[in-house]
């Protein structure tokens, strides 16, 4: 039987379709944006959390927002030059923060199910 079928039909590729996204597949994502956080790149993550904690922190002053935001903006450039704590990190010049090629958006490619072909949520890519 042909890899990839139970019932030895072999699906077809699903290159065009909206959700394919270098072999992964976005539907679920796409449907329901940030519901599974499972997906959310693990990095970006810990920033978000670091930065909940400076909030929580900086709730003890009286800063105004200017002060807040340098304040933010030392730790963050400190905190991206730390090394990127993932496993699977792979540099790539990306605009986004961690420079990572499996980064889209802010969701982890490697997390997302693999598309096995066409199936029934196929729906072909069209032009804005
Ligand atoms: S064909 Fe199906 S599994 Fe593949 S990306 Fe599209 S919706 Fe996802
Ligand atoms: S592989 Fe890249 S995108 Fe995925 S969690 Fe690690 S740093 Fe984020």
């Amino acid at each position: 039987m042909p890899k990839g079928s139970e019932s030895g039909l072999v699906r077809l590729p699903a290159f065009g379709c909206r959700s394919y996204h270098v072999g992964r597949c976005l539907y679920e994502e796409q449907l329901n944006p940030g519901l599974n956080t499972a997906w959310r790149c693990g990095v970006q993550a810990r920033w978000e959390a670091v930065y909940d904690d400076f909030l929580t922190r900086a709730e003890n002053f009286s800063l105004d927002e200017t002060e807040l935001g340098r304040l933010w903006r030392l730790r963050f450039e400190r905190l991206a030059e730390e090394p990127v704590n993932c496993p699977d990190f792979e540099p790539a010049l990306v605009d986004t923060l961690p420079e990572c090629r499996h980064l889209f958006v802010d969701i982890c490619l490697l997390r997302l199910p693999v598309c096995t072909g066409h199936c029934v949520n196929y729906r072909l890519h069209t032009k804005a």
